[in-house]
């Protein structure tokens, strides 16, 4: 089981033309999403392989944990465009207004407010994506399903669902409560991410509250934060990851993470 090597897409190149789901055999995407490339089980990705971004025709897909020097034989090499944060504690300024978007949740099966919040996402960056490829800007959408302990401590996640512009939460401080969706799904008590926006509380982030977001990141409008500091996995994804893996009968103590 790779744990640091996935594939992560790049939507906004992406046409869903299915190729890599059809190519994978080893249940990386899931078949039910098809065309649409889905990753829902990372941790079934063989390590250094390289076989669904080779396929691809548009250039669209990277792999977390690449240090192979590899470049798609198709389109632009999506990773060359991203934007690491400072996590070294050393931020540069970037100047080729290279803007990646990362969708990071827990469901998009189940959670009413994954979904939304997907849809949302969708429309908001079909609205302004355009006007910002138009000024210069080169645009990705990464969608991530943080589905093992092993990937909220990648990214370092802290309430689901969360979407980060060039490594920044663009949604505020975290606020969560009672999510009776993940709750399903974990047989446990979840809660999830609520969004404050002009003094009301939001389950499903409202389109403004989002565009203003990414347009303000983009621009340079807000100071970046810099998360260098110590994370701990929340207790309450903790919790959801245990109970998951306990209701759909991965491990029936718990603990296969
Ligand atoms: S890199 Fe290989 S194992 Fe991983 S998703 Fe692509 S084809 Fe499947
Ligand atoms: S092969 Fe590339 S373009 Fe086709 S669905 Fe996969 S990521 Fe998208």
């Amino acid at each position: 089981m790779a744990k640091n090597w996935y594939p992560v897409i790049d939507y906004l190149a992406c046409t869903e033309c299915g190729t890599c789901v059809d190519f994978c055999s080893h249940s990386v995407y899931n078949k039910a999403k098809a065309p649409s490339p889905v990753v829902m089980q990372p941790g079934n990705c063989i390590d250094r392989c390289h076989g669904c971004g080779n396929k691809c025709p548009a250039g669209a897909i990277s792999y977390v944990g690449d240090d192979t020097g590899w470049t798609p034989p198709n389109g632009e090499c999506s990773a060359k465009k991203s934007v690491d944060c400072c996590r070294g504690g050393t931020c540069e300024e970037d100047s080729s207004k290279a803007v990646l978007v990362e969708y990071l949740y827990l469901d998009l099966n189940t959670c009413d407010r994954c979904i939304g919040a997907d849809a949302v996402l969708e429309e908001v960056l079909g609205s302004i994506a355009p006007a910002l490829e138009a000024a210069g800007y080169t645009m990705r959408l990464q969608k991530v399903q943080i589905a093992t302990k092993e990937l909220a401590e990648h990214y370092r996640f802290l309430a689901s669902p969360t979407i980060r512009v060039n490594g920044q939460d663009i949604c505020g401080p975290v606020a969560e409560n009672t999510c009776g969706c993940c709750g399903e799904i974990s047989g446990t008590d979840v809660t999830c991410r609520t969004f404050a926006y002009k003094g009301q509380a939001y389950e499903v982030p409202p389109k403004a509250m989002l565009a203003e977001g990414i347009l303000r990141a983009v621009l340079g409008m807000v100071q970046p934060v810099c998360d260098c500091g110590e994370y701990s996995l929340p207790e309450n994804l903790k919790n959801f990851f245990e109970g998951k893996a306990v209701k759909t009968g991965c491990c029936p103590e718990g603990t296969c993470g």
